[in-house]
């Protein structure tokens, strides 16, 4: 009715389905006329509906292709007003979007990757490079965190932000993170066959993967490569954490049981961070990259860094700080009382052999400066 009610009456209105609805407005001389009805019925929409005595708010996202810029056929035309509201709904809320060209070139590409991602699954394309974690006390190497890349037939190798967002989108997260911590393990346990001292594995885990059997496949993943549960950590960032209160917490309680360590990547950049030390049993806090990059000399991230420290302390917990690119940084962490550090500066990320041979030279490279009375 309110679309109607706002359109002339050469113009159609019609639902297509569910929540989704058609609009077809003759006679339009310039885009920006169509753009001004645009507007006038998100207008329209939004207005408030009472039902049943509540208030509701309804918000309406609009995609809008030309006849005949933009196709000639009916068809062409709805599908390319369907993807320029996908556009438009990813902009959040009462928006409009014009279909253009490359919105067809990017769904294009992204279906393809995501055959891709379905081919290199099952095909065991993906890869796992290790990125050590130094302890700031004595300089040994106190972990490693696994990041996964992968081995494109095609675009060479990719990094994790090139896939893991449409791994999680798609569904396929599951599958991607099962692969990467069974080739985590496996090279841990050879790393360990081999005398090479490994003594923690960082697993990074999607908000998506923390499902009641994830606690399963861990303890399953930990058995067939012989290694005890507290040689492995779990990454999971704020906003997994958050997601759904009672049933991660009861994840995590099982996964703690198991023996496996906790921690909250990239801490401090999301919401509700101390309402999550409160109630979780997490036992490592990973200080985010974006605290770290401007030590020492920015006082509030100076300060930000020194309260998560302190409060790492008094909870108990392990704490490691990110992205740690510069020499400068490291000795206020160590004065501050961080425990690990991990980044460009110490190390890379390394792909295998890479890594094997750092751990069989590492011991005591970044060894705490002796005082200064002995400079
Ligand atoms: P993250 O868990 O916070 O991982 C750290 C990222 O920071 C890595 O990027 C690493 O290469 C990068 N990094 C390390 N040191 C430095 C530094 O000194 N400076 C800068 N600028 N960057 C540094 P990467 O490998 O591209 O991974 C990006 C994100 O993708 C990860 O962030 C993690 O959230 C996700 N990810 C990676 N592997 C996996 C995986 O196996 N499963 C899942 N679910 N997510 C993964
Ligand atoms: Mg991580
Ligand atoms: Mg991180």
């Amino acid at each position: 009715e309110r679309l109607s009610a706002t359109l002339r009456d050469a113009d159609a209105v019609a639902r297509l389905g569910g929540d989704e609805f058609a609009v077809i407005l003759q006679k339009i001389e310039e885009l920006e006329d169509a753009e001004v009805v645009a507007a006038k019925l998100i207008q329209a929409l939004r207005a408030p509906v009472m039902a049943r005595g509540h208030q509701l708010i309804v918000e309406c996202s609009i995609g809008m292709a030309v006849y005949p810029d933009h196709g000639q056929e009916s068809e062409t035309l709805l599908r390319h007003a369907d993807l320029a509201m996908y556009q438009a709904k990813k902009l959040e809320g009462g928006q409009c979007c014009l279909y253009s060209p490359t919105l067809n070139e990017q769904a294009v590409e992204r279906m393809t990757l995501e055959q891709d991602l379905r081919r290199a699954l099952a095909n065991g394309e993906l890869v796992v490079h290790f990125q050590p974690q130094i302890s700031l006390a004595d300089g040994d190497i106190s972990g490693a965190e696994a990041l996964v890349r992968w081995k494109h037939p095609r675009l060479g190798l990719l990094g994790s932000d090139r896939f893991v967002p449409l791994a999680e989108e798609t569904g396929l997260i599951w599958e991607l993170g099962q692969q990467v911590m069974d080739l985590a393990l496996r090279q841990v346990a050879r790393w360990h066959e081999a005398g090479l001292l490994l003594p923690r594995i960082a697993v990074n885990v999607s908000p998506s993967q923390l499902r009641s059997d994830l606690a399963d496949s861990v303890a399953y993943l930990l058995k067939k490569h012989a290694l005890p549960a507290q040689c492995l950590e779990l990454e999971i960032t704020e906003s997994g954490l958050t997601a759904d209160g009672p049933q991660v917490r009861e994840l995590l309680l099982r996964l703690r049981e198991i023996g496996v360590n906790l921690s909250v990547d990239d801490f401090g950049v999301g919401y509700s961070s101390l309402a999550l030390l409160r109630h979780l049993p997490l036992t490592t806090l990973k200080i985010d990259r974006s605290f770290v990059t401007e030590l020492p000399h920015n006082q509030q991230d100076l300060a930000i860094v020194d309260a998560m420290v302190k409060l790492s302390r008094s909870l108990h917990l392990r704490v490691v700080a990110e992205g740690v690119e510069a020499e400068a940084q490291i000795g206020v962490l160590r004065l501050l009382g961080c425990d690990d550090m991990q980044g460009y500066h110490l190390c890379r990320p390394l792909d295998t052999d890479a890594c094997t041979a750092w751990l069989g030279n590492c011991r005591r490279r970044f060894g705490p400066r002796p005082p200064p009375e002995n400079r």
